[in-house]
């Protein structure tokens, strides 16, 4: 487990691509070397967001669309598969300085689900859409669409035989651990590094002082039929405030339980922690306590200070400040 050393931005962003058993001997030199361009590629578009004027909202959903496009990760294209081999995908964002947010869940067609979160949060009164509905509200307002073939790719077919053959082995078990650091049964630590990772996520400060968080997945391998994760739950996978902006990865359910992307906010509000104390509080102590490798996050607070912290071997992550240079890293340091 890890977390980054001390960084601090004037503006800029942060960015996750999932968690999970993230090893220099786990990724081939060619894949990390795609995962990591792909990583600055996000950083990139976010930041030119905030550099041509852009919010802190349109710099993380820049950077999370271009996750969502690329396969590598488990977004949009190259989502995970469902236990009937069908992809659906959850998306959430929200907006620190007016506390709107917007989400979407289980959604099979829209080809970037945080676009649409932001469409529900500017164009409708609610904050979740769910399902056919948000599919249909999508298609009201003119949100592209791809069939399936498009979001479909070998690795997370591959990755699904693999969770299905597992399952079978080991019932996925969904308590807390009551403090027993033996116990590794996180999903994220599966034996193939890359099948469960790759959920994206953005935090970001602009230059006017305002945060904002995004979090897009396609949800775990073999996950049940219906079954929606932390990614569109506010709260849980994505929170933003005046104090800070916090996006999830891992074992959703946790994450819920757990409210950890409020929960970072709460500390910060209510018993004056600053962001380090509470991110680390929360991501290796009270996770890792109950669920060891349960998973990590981003976040940024209105200081600049940002935290990539993550209680599994490694997390897909990267910030870029006002200097514009990308800085991107994988594995624990
Ligand atoms: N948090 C996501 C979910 O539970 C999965 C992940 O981040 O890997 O749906």
């Amino acid at each position: 487990m890890a977390s980054a050393r001390a960084l601090r931005i004037d503006f800029g962003l942060a960015i996750h691509g999932g968690v999970g058993t993230l090893t220099p001997a786990a990724l081939t030199p060619e894949l990390e070397a795609e995962y990591r361009a792909a990583l600055e590629r996000s950083l990139r578009a976010g930041f030119g967001a905030l550099r041509s004027g852009g919010s802190a909202l349109d710099a993380t959903v820049e950077a999370v669309g271009v996750m969502e496009d690329s396969p590598l990760f488990n977004a949009g294209r190259g989502s995970n598969f469902d236990e009937r081999g069908v992809i659906t995908m959850d998306a959430s964002i929200m907006d620190g300085s007016t506390g709107a947010a917007g989400a979407v869940a289980h959604v099979a067609t829209v080809r970037s689900p945080v676009r649409l979160a932001r469409l529900v949060m500017d164009q409708s009164p609610h904050v979740l859409l769910v399902g056919e509905g948000a599919e249909h509200f999508a298609r009201v307002h003119g949100v592209k669409e791809e069939d399936a073939a498009y979001f479909y790719t070998d690795r997370r077919w591959d990755a699904l035989q693999v969770a299905k053959a597992e399952a079978g082995a080991r019932p996925n078990v969904l308590g807390d651990s009551d403090g027993d650091e033996s116990v590794e049964a996180s999903p994220s630590e599966a034996p193939d590094p890359t099948s469960r990772s790759g959920t994206v996520g953005a935090v970001a400060l602009d230059g006017a002082g305002r945060l904002a968080a995004a979090t897009s997945t396609g949800g775990m391998a073999n996950k049940t039929w219906g079954r929606v994760g932390d990614s569109p739950i506010i709260g849980a996978g994505t929170f933003a405030s005046h104090r800070c902006a916090v996006s999830c990865t891992g074992w959703g359910e946790h994450f819920i339980t757990n409210a950890v992307a409020h929960d970072v906010h709460a500390r910060m509000e209510h018993a004056d922690e600053g962001l380090a104390a509470a991110v680390r509080g929360i991501v290796f102590e009270r996770l890792h306590r109950k669920v060891p490798g349960s998973g990590g996050l981003v976040a940024l607070d209105a200081d600049g200070n940002v935290e990539l912290s993550f209680n599994t071997r490694g997390m897909y992550r990267g910030w870029i400040g006002e200097d514009g240079s990308p800085n991107v890293a994988i594995y624990a340091e």
